[in-house]
């Protein structure tokens, strides 16, 4: 029998998916899990060696474990006396605290790799690029796929003349794995990262002080909570230098002399820390994805440009969470990755960025939705306010938590709320309440309406709606 002719060689067909996912972060998995609960065939690349991406591994979940114990610790230390409890010689065990943190976050990554094999998604371990539409390349094998989604997330912002070396200098990442308690941290940038971290620090034991370059903390906050914020946290200790920038940083034997310099020029002077916390914001990763080959349009601050999709210019590629604009929130980068999911999969997902809520974690908390009273004021909308602060909520009183204030706007005509802005005990709970109002569209007298159980913290919501129209009863 004649041999067979012989087949030309035919290479193996790349493997192929529906979606793949570059990213692994809030925004990326949970792209990918909602896409796949659709019934689309998803992948998943990811570098790190564990899923969850800055939130889960080194952001919200870490810094949320150390808050707590830290805040335990305080609450040992300071307040557990006025209720009539004192405990023998405290002692304080970083290194167990570290490793509850690593607990912590290890229970949470290992929950997003179980959700990837119940949801039948394959993670492609290691770093991609998009070496054209509809292919991605990782570890040196390559994919095929209908649609490319870019959630690459975002990294440190770095600040010229402070180099980051992860052990005097700390990014947010060092500065949630130090293993001793500095003796003066000094934190430059008072936003969301550097009040986290310095309220950790300060309520182990550190001294610490907070630079800002410009006059006031948190600046996309409502202006008047941020001045009582920074009271309350100066008040626990935290030491602020506002309208002031670093212009340099040289190591020493002990620990770092910073230049420091008034924002708006004048004499420098010399600030001495043994550990410098930069958390100066945080910047789009792009780089090494190919994007400039692709023609992929970013903006002047590096991040993809996408429409109100989540699409790129490019066919077939989009883009969601951190490496996009807007708020830089774990749950604004999962709420665009069920919506784009269900785009993808022929479903009318939308995200509402009016209404995205904004916490500050530390104790009391500091939480807001919609519009502050100076984007108010700049927009020319006329409204009202109601305010009401918690020491004149029984709760918060045998709570012994009674510094804040809950501050609803409501616009003058209509009376639909407009912003709501919480510091207090709990306010990251207590700001759901309004979000979910505005969502509904509600007016403050809706919000006045509804029954508050006493006696909760929430009353003093129901009490600042009320008092929009003046009618609040226990004050
Ligand atoms: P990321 O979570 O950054 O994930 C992106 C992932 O993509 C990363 O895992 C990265 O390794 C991977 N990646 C990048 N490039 C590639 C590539 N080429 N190939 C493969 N993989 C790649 N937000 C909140 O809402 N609440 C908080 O309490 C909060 N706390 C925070 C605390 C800290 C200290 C920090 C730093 C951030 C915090 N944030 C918080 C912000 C939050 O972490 C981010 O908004 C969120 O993680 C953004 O999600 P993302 O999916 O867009 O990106
Ligand atoms: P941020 O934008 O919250 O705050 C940065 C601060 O640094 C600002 O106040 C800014 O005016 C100041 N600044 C900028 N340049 C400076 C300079 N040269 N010298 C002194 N101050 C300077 O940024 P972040 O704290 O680095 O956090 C990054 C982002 O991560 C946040 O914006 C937020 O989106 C997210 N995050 C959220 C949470 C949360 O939701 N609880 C927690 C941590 C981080």
């Amino acid at each position: 029998m004649d041999n067979p002719a012989p087949r030309a060689y035919q290479p193996p067909m790349p493997q192929s998916f529906d979606l793949i996912v570059i990213g692994a972060g809030p925004g990326g998995y949970v792209c990918a899990l909602r896409a796949a609960q659709l019934g689309l065939s998803v992948a998943c690349a990811e570098k790190r060696a564990t899923l969850g991406g800055t939130c889960l591994n080194v952001g919200c979940i870490p810094s949320k474990a150390l808050l707590q114990s830290s805040e335990n610790y305080a609450a040992l230390t300071h307040d557990f006396a006025a209720h009539g409890i004192t405990a023998g010689a405290i002692t304080l065990d970083l290194a167990r605290m570290q490793a509850r943190k690593a607990e912590v976050v290890g229970a949470n990554v290992k929950g997003v790799e179980f959700l990837f094999r119940k949801n039948k998604i394959t993670w492609l371990k290691g770093e991609a690029t998009i070496p054209a539409p509809g292919r991605v390349a990782v570890a040196g094998t390559e994919y095929q796929t209908k649609h490319i989604v870019i959630a690459t997330g975002s990294e440190s912002t770095p600040l010229p003349g402070v180099a980051v070396d992860e052990q005097r200098i700390v990014s947010s990442t060092g500065g949630l794995e130090l293993t001793a308690i500095p003796r003066h941290l000094v934190v430059i940038g008072g936003g969301y990262i550097g009040l986290e971290l310095g309220s950790v620090w300060r309520r182990l034991g550190a001294e610490v002080t907070v630079v800002e370059f410009l006059d006031r903390i948190v600046p996309t906050m409502d202006g008047e909570v941020a001045q009582s914020f920074q009271r309350i946290l100066a008040r626990q200790g935290m030491k602020f230098r506002l309208g002031t920038k670093v212009t340099a940083a040289a190591t020493t034997e002990t620990g770092v002399a910073l230049t420091l310099e008034p924002a708006k020029g004048g004499t420098p002077e010399t600030l001495e820390a043994d550990i410098v916390l930069v958390a100066v914001g945080r910047r789009a990763v792009t780089a090494g994805l190919g994007l400039e080959a692709l023609g992929v349009a970013r903006d002047d601050r590096g991040r993809i440009v996408t429409d109100a999709h989540y699409a790129t210019n490019i066919p077939g590629i989009s883009a969601l969470g951190d490496v996009i604009a807007g708020p830089m929130l774990a749950h604004k980068a999962e709420d665009e990755g069920v919506a784009l999911a269900e785009r993808l999969a022929g479903q009318a997902g939308h995200v509402n960025y009016d209404v995205i809520p904004g916490i500050v974690y530390t104790w009391p908390e500091v939480a807001a939705v919609g519009r502050t009273e100076e984007e108010l004021k700049a927009a020319g909308i006329a409204y009202r306010i109601g305010k009401f602060p918690f020491t004149a909520n029984g709760r918060a009183r045998a709570l012994g938590d009674t510094d804040g204030f809950v501050k609803i706007l409501a616009d003058a005509a209509t009376d639909r709320l407009l912003g709501a802005h919480i510091i207090g005990p709990d306010a990251g709970t207590l700001i759901a309440e309004l979000a979910t109002a505005m969502e509904f569209g509600a007016s403050a007298e809706d919000v006045a309406r509804i029954c508050h159980a006493h006696p909760t913290l929430s009353e003093a919501v129901k009490e600042a709606a009320l008092a929009v129209d003046g009618r609040a009863l226990h004050i």
